[in-house]
């Protein structure tokens, strides 16, 4: 039987040979590919820095510290989001406030969030979902009129853009952010194995961010006078850094990052295109736009339970049965039992409710092939016309 899982890395010989490459040299950590990494990560994405660290969870963690998120403090983002976004926030001591999502867009709604600033609130954090970027204007305006600071969660959306005044903007360029923030987890759009990383236009949350990822330490013109061997640590950090190998690895992989791209928004047209098929069973997701282009990094297909005879969970069962790897994402923070203790509970969010009962994530990474797509479509067309 053939299997598939929802996301797959890529890795070509290139990959490899600049692997190896690494390996063999002086540096296996702090050495010279991070500073490369980083500075061909900003570059593809317009802004003036990049801080390169071991996961997006540490990337959004030194984000939100960065910004001296603490106790007291609000952070508003969505439910509908990994783990890590609302996580981070209370490793900072801070409380993670849910607003809704848009249910078209499955992206939080500016709406929602504005009904939830209060006197705490210090970030708004929005989650570009599957890759779609939020409406980054409106979010900057409602942030500015409310003395909030924006972080990006990008962790889906390395290679999106969006069109402000006929001009295309690629996420991470931080034009209506403090930060952005993304993961290279093996599942997202390039990989590093583990690896996170922030962007950002602002030079000294750049050096704080250099200072948090390992252990607050500074080295500066200040310390300097004191001896070379000087150094000061004036906040609190960790060891978040991540390795040469593992920047090796991504500086190849960018270098694919936008063929890497194309095949999944070929992919996505290619089911977009079979489930027309299947009429008003399924809704498909929204990819592009005037104003949007998504990096395709998840195909969320919604079933409509409404016209099905069966909940979502047998047809995830079944399709598993048939070796398609579908995936939910997410399950709303606010069910999780951990997020009581913020007075969260399911049946909270309206929208992340609905989208949540009805969502599966469909098979999309860069190896498919459109004989692929044609059999996992006809897989799903099976079992869902089983419950019609
Ligand atoms: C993957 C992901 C993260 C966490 O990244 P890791 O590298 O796995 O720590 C955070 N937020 C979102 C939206 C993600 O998809």
């Amino acid at each position: 039987m053939k299997r598939f899982s929802y996301g797959k890395q890529f890795i070509d010989q290139e990959d490899i040979d600049t692997v190896l490459e690494s390996l063999k040299s002086d540096w296996l950590t702090q050495g010279p590919k991070v500073k490369e990494f980083e500075q061909s990560l900003a570059d593809y994405c317009g802004a003036r820095f990049a801080v390169a660290v071991n996961s997006g969870t540490s990337a959004l963690h030194i984000a939100y510290q960065a910004i001296d998120l603490g106790k007291d403090d609000e952070l508003i983002t969505t439910p509908i989001t990994f783990l890590a976004t609302a996580n981070a926030a209370v490793y900072c001591g801070a409380k993670p406030v849910l607003a809704d999502i848009d249910y078209n867009s499955v992206n939080i709604d500016p709406e929602k969030v504005w009904q939830k600033i209060s006197s705490k609130t210090k970030a708004v954090v929005p989650v570009h979902f599957a890759g779609l970027p939020c409406d980054m204007q409106k979010i900057s305006d409602l942030a500015q009129k409310n003395n909030l600071i924006v972080i990006e969660d990008a962790c889906h959306a390395l290679g999106s853009s969006y069109k402000v005044e006929n001009e295309w903007i690629k996420v991470g360029s931080c034009k209506h952010s403090k930060m952005a923030v993304f993961s290279f987890h093996p599942v997202k759009n390039i990989t590093t194995g583990e690896g996170g990383a922030i962007t950002t236009n602002d030079e000294s949350l750049y050096k704080n961010l250099c200072a948090l990822r390992s252990h607050g330490m500074y080295k500066d013109e200040a310390t300097a006078k004191k001896g070379k061997w000087y150094y000061e640590m004036r906040d609190l950090g960790y060891n978040y850094r991540i390795t040469d190998l593992q920047c090796a690895l991504g500086l190849s992989q960018l270098k694919k990052l936008d063929e890497f791209i194309n095949k999944r928004r070929e992919i996505a047209s290619w089911y977009d295109e079979l489930f027309v098929e299947l009429g008003d069973l399924v809704k498909l997701p929204i990819t592009t736009t005037e104003r949007f282009q998504s990096a395709c990094h998840l195909y969320v297909l919604r079933l409509n339970t409404d016209k099905l005879i069966s909940n979502r969970k047998e047809i995830f069962n079944e399709l598993h049965e048939r070796g398609i790897g579908v995936q939910i994402h997410y399950i709303p923070i606010n069910h999780q039992p951990f997020y009581k203790k913020f007075h969260y509970e399911p049946n909270m969010f309206e929208n992340a409710e609905k989208y949540y009962s009805q969502c599966l994530s469909l098979p999309i990474y860069y190896k498919l092939e459109k004989a692929d797509i044609e059999y996992i479509f006809n897989q799903i067309k099976e079992v869902i016309n089983n419950y019609k």
